[in-house]
């Protein structure tokens, strides 16, 4: 089950934006069960219109979306990494997600006093950035040490050596990318080999980060912000093609408070739109996440995979014994129900396919499983 963990320094609207998303019933009306995990953590429908559509048409008495899970962690304060603070945990919350909202506080409130002092989201993005490189750093080089010291003891020009010593390599080269390149760990190439070695340090570099910008209402109504041109600037030159999405946590929380009927025109009213159905859509794919789709009379669902997951393990995430069993899939995709608007009619126009167990399955795959007994 992979998380977001909402980050940012104190005082930015971390908890008041979550509050927002557990508040929003995006798809209450739907009828699943929309639940808070636990306070910190909450289970966000990810809006699909492709869903809705395959509602329409089963008109199941079930139905359940892709969710995103998202935590709410607090406690991120420069000097975070040498333990300063909360800092520790935090840090520690932070290893147990797989990806980061970042929220940057945009917005002038006299009101509201800031950690730092004044507003400025280009040294609140640098603080961040160095406290999480600086946890990295000691991470690996901590990493390294201990190579170093099992690698002695394995002797020279065996195959462990051998092995050893390339991912001694891999863990010298993630710690040239944080410090003499000085980037992310996520925004240097690694090849596949180099992949596992990286991927098994953990980094808080290496997640993917959506920069979530904290408008003024009224700013986020105007899309104007003096800091936006800044924070898109920033990103080009430190964290090149990480997504940016301008948003108002006050905003976002008065919809929250408001009847789901009144919503639609409290939007109108502002001139602005929600952003969270989009927050959510792009925390999704940051995880590399994608769906495929059971449809019947009883229940519509999405389940969630990683992408390049294979048929008997996408199986598999609805119940163990039909990847343990499994016997093949009955695959259509979600355009061609589209394109011949029945199950029928996509079988007479043979495409409604029998997959075997090397299919990698593909967003929007609606499946239909076969299991041996
Ligand atoms: P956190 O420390 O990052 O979790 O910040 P909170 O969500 O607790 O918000 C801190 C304070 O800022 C609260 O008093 C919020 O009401 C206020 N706040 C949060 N978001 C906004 C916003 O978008 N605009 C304004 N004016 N105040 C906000």
């Amino acid at each position: 089950n992979l998380k977001v963990g909402i980050v940012g320094l104190p005082n930015v609207g971390k908890s008041t934006f979550f509050n927002a998303l557990t508040n929003t019933d995006l798809g209450k009306a739907a009828n699943f069960p929309y639940a808070t995990i636990n306070p910190e953590e909450a289970r966000i429908p990810v809006p699909d219109p492709r869903f809705d559509w395959l509602c329409e048409v089963y008109k199941p008495s079930n139905r359940v979306p892709a969710f995103l899970t998202c935590l709410d962690i607090a406690g991120l304060t420069a000097g975070a990494s040498t333990g300063a603070g909360l800092g520790n945990s935090f840090l520690s919350h932070v290893r147990a997600v797989d990806g980061i909202f970042q929220v940057v506080r945009a917005f002038d409130d006299a009101e509201v006093t800031h950690v730092e002092g004044d507003v400025d989201p280009l040294r609140d993005m640098e603080i961040i950035q160095t406290e999480l490189r600086l946890k990295d750093i000691e991470w690996v080089e901590k990493s390294l040490d201990s190579l170093k010291k099992t690698s002695r003891a394995l002797g020279n020009n065996s195959l462990a050596d051998k092995a050893r010593k390339e991912e001694i390599a891999t863990v010298e080269k993630v710690l040239k990318t944080l410090t003499v390149d000085n980037k992310d760990v996520r925004k240097a190439d690694w090849g596949n080999k180099e992949i596992d070695v990286v991927n098994g340090l953990q980094l808080l570099t290496a997640k993917p980060v959506t920069y979530l910008v904290n408008l003024s209402e009224k700013d986020y109504a105007r899309k104007k912000n003096k800091w936006l041109a800044k924070i898109k600037g920033w990103i080009d030159e430190h964290n090149t093609g990480d997504p940016l999405i301008p948003f108002s946590v006050a905003f976002e929380e008065r919809l929250s408070l408001m009847p789901e009927e009144d919503r639609e025109q409290a939007q109108k009213d502002a001139g602005c739109e929600s952003a969270l159905g989009k927050i959510t859509k792009a925390g999704y794919s940051s995880l590399k996440l994608i769906r495929y789709f059971t449809c019947g009379p009883q229940e519509v669902r999405a389940w969630t995979i990683r992408e390049g997951t294979k048929a008997p393990q996408a199986a598999g995430v609805i119940h163990s014994d039909f990847e343990n069993k499994f016997v093949c899939g009955e695959i259509m995709s979600y355009e061609d129900l589209r394109e011949h608007g029945s199950e029928a009619a996509v079988k007479a126009a043979g495409k409604l396919r029998q997959q075997g167990k090397p299919y990698e399955m593909v967003d929007g795959d609606i499946a239909y499983w076969k299991s041996g007994a």
